[in-house]
């Protein structure tokens, strides 16, 4: 019977003649799409979509909530949302939001001052932040 090693060198045959290409290595670099998936909120419903964006698009391409059919906004890499019963928390997170504040790694920022913890610190800390560079959005009225 044709065992393994027959089988073996019938393939070295074909790809010595040709008609069967070696599998190429893969490439070293690889080259990475910018897209990923981040936390979408919408702060009138309290809720968040794990939604494929592109982190070099600001404003980000338009989701829509499915909630109220408004518009979905990019919170960032970090973001965990609060629960839906905690108004007090959506709330800060909307304020930062709108202050231009987008929740990504602080790891290559470790003298930025971290996001306040409660509703009643935000706008001090939204006051004395004018440059942190969590602060990457574009500020929006409301
Ligand atoms: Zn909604």
């Amino acid at each position: 019977m044709a065992g393994r090693d027959e089988k073996s060198r019938r393939m070295e045959l074909r790809r010595a003649s040709g008609t069967r290409l070696s599998p190429e290595p893969p490439p070293l670099t690889l080259v990475r799409s910018p897209a990923y998936r981040a936390a979408h909120a919408c702060f009138g419903c309290r809720l968040s979509f794990k939604l494929i964006c592109d982190p070099t698009l600001e404003p980000d391409v338009e989701h829509r909530c499915p909630g109220c059919g408004g518009a979905l906004h990019r919170m960032g890499r970090n973001f965990a949302a609060p629960k839906k019963t905690n108004r007090d928390q959506w709330r800060k997170v909307e304020i930062l939001w709108k202050a231009g504040f987008r929740f990504d790694s602080f790891r290559s920022f470790p003298d930025a001052e971290p996001l306040p913890a409660t509703l009643g610190e935000v706008e001090d800390f939204v006051r004395r932040n004018p440059d942190h560079p969590l602060r990457k959005g574009v500020p929006r009225g409301g």
